[in-house]
C-alpha cells in the first residue's frame, strides 16, 4: 500500500495500521525490540550514522523501531509531522519547555493545570528563569493582560482536571500567534479520539499515554506532537541528549492501546455522561463538573470542540473534607486511586491528593474545594457505578 493511501485512512484505521513495519518474520502484531544498541555493517556505515548522513538505528536512547512505530502512529493521530515519545507525561512537559524555552522567558498557563505541572513550572522552570502567570482558563482578557514581552508560551489543558472548564482553542491559537508565542495543548484527558487541537491552530500537543492511551492502567508515558522544525528538530535534540526516553516495552503496550481508542473513548465518553446526568438528580450532590452537561458553562464550545466529552467528571457533595471522604471510603467498586483513563472507574479526592501540593490559596484559585469528588468514569456496566456511588451518597446522609 502507498503512503497516499495511508493519509486517506479515517482514524480508527490508523490507530490499527500507520507505522507498522513487519519485518522478515511476517508477524501480525508489531514486534518489541529490547535492545539498547544495534550493530553496524562496517565502521564507515557507524560513522555515516553517527554523523546523520545515513538514516538508521544507533541507540536506544533515540532510536528504537517499537518506540518509532509509536510515534509515527501518534503523530498520524493527533495531525503532526513528527511526536516524541518520552518516558512520562512530565517528561514530555519538561522536554517540551526546556528544548523551546530560555531563562528569561515567561509561560501563561491556565490555574487548572495538572497539579504537578503547576509544580514543574513553578519551583523548576522558575530556577532556571521561567516565570509562569497563572490565569482562569476560560477569560480570554485575563490571558492577554498577562502576556508581557518576553511572554514565549502560552500552555493550556482543555477540558481542565478536575473541574472540566473548557477553553476556545483557536481563539488562544490566534491569541498566542498574534503575540510571538507557542500554545502547548496538554491534549491527556481528550486524545486525538476526541479532540485536535494541532487542527485548531495549536502550535504543540503533550500528551501523558499512562492515561487513556495506555487504557488499562500498565504503564507510564509520554508524547509531544507538532511540526518537522519545534518537535523533529528541537524537541528530538532535547530527548536524544537528556535522555526522557521511552521503553520499547511501554511502546509496545501503547501501541496495543492505540488500536482500541476510538472504541474505549466513545465507551468512556457514553458512560460518563449517562453518570453526570445521574448524579445531577442526586439530593446530597450539589454541583457536576462534565461538559456533556447542558448545564455546564461551555457545553456549545465542547460540542464544536470535541467529538466526545470524555470520561472524567466530577461533583460537589454537600458538605466538606469529611463527607467527601465517607463517599469515596463506602465505595467498593469503584478503585480509590488518584490514576485516570483506566477500563477501571477510579475515585479520587482532589484537594488532598492530585492538588495536595498547591498551596491553600492556589488551591482556591483553581477552584478546587475540600467537598470535590473526580471520578475518572472506566467501562464497567453504568449501573454498577451507579449502585457504587449510591452507597456512597447513603454514607453521608
Ligand atoms: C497524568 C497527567 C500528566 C502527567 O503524566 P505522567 O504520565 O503521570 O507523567 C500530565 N497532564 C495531565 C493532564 C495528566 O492527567
Amino acid at each position: 500500500m502507498s503512503k497516499n493511501d495511508q493519509e486517506e485512512w479515517g482514524l480508527a484505521t490508523r490507530a490499527i495500521r500507520t507505522g507498522q513495519v513487519r519485518t522478515a518474520e511476517g508477524e501480525q502484531s508489531e514486534p518489541i525490540f529490547p535492545t539498547s544498541s544495534y550493530v553496524f555493517g562496517s565502521a564507515a556505515e557507524a560513522a555515516a550514522r553517527f554523523s546523520g548522513e545515513k538514516p538508521g538505528n544507533i541507540y536506544s536512547r533515540f532510536t528504537n523501531p517499537t518506540v518509532r512505530t509509536f510515534e509515527q502512529r501518534l503523530a498520524s493521530l493527533e495531525g503532526g509531522d513528527r511526536c516524541v515519545a518520552t518516558g512520562s507525561g512530565m517528561s514530555a512537559i519538561l522536554a517540551t519547555c526546556a528544548a523551546l524555552l530560555k531563562s528569561g522567558d515567561h509561560i501563561v498557563a491556565s490555574n487548572g493545570i495538572f497539579g504537578t505541572t503547576t509544580v514543574l513550572f513553578n519551583n523548576y522552570l522558575g530556577k532556571f528563569g521561567i516565570e509562569t502567570t497563572a490565569v482562569s482558563l476560560t477569560d480570554l482578557a485575563a490571558w492577554e493582560s498577562a502576556l508581557r514581552p518576553e511572554t514565549r508560551m502560552l500552555f493550556v489543558e482543555t477540558p481542565s482536571n478536575p473541574l472540566l472548564e473548557v477553553v476556545d482553542i483557536r481563539a488562544l491559537a490566534e491569541l498566542a500567534h498574534t503575540n510571538d508565542c507557542l500554545l502547548v495543548v496538554d491534549n491527556t484527558l481528550c486524545t486525538a479520539a476526541l479532540q485536535q487541537p494541532l487542527a485548531l491552530g495549536a502550535d504543540i500537543s503533550v500528551l501523558s499515554a499512562t492515561k487513556f492511551i495506555d487504557g488499562q492502567g500498565r504503564c507510564v508515558g509520554g508524547a509531544v506532537v507538532g511540526n518537522e522544525e519545534l518537535v523533529g528538530k528541537e524537541i528530538y535534540g532535547f530527548l536524544r541528549t537528556a535522555g526522557p526516553s521511552l521503553s520499547p516495552f511501554n511502546a509496545w503496550v501503547f501501541l496495543k492501546g492505540l488500536e482500541t481508542l476510538s472504541l474505549r473513548m466513545k465507551g468512556h465518553s457514553d458512560n460518563a455522561l449517562e453518570l453526570a446526568r445521574w448524579l445531577e438528580q442526586q439530593p446530597l450532590v450539589e454541583r457536576v463538573n462534565y461538559p456533556g452537561l447542558s448545564s455546564h458553562p461551555q457545553h456549545t464550545l465542547a460540542s464544536e470542540q470535541q467529538n466526545g466529552f470524555g470520561g472524567l467528571l466530577s461533583f460537589e457533595v454537600k458538605g466538606k473534607r469529611e463527607q467527601a471522604w465517607a463517599l469515596i471510603d463506602a465505595t467498593r467498586l469503584i478503585s480509590i486511586t488518584a490514576n485516570l483513563g483506566d477500563t477501571k472507574s477510579t475515585i479520587t479526592h482532589p484537594a488532598t491528593t492530585t492538588h495536595g501540593r498547591l498551596t491553600p490559596e492556589q488551591r482556591a484559585e483553581a477552584g478546587i474545594t475540600d467537598n470535590l469528588v473526580r471520578v475518572a468514569v472506566g467501562l464497567e456496566d453504568v449501573e454498577d457505578l451507579k449502585q457504587d456511588l449510591l452507597r456512597g451518597l447513603h454514607a453521608i446522609q
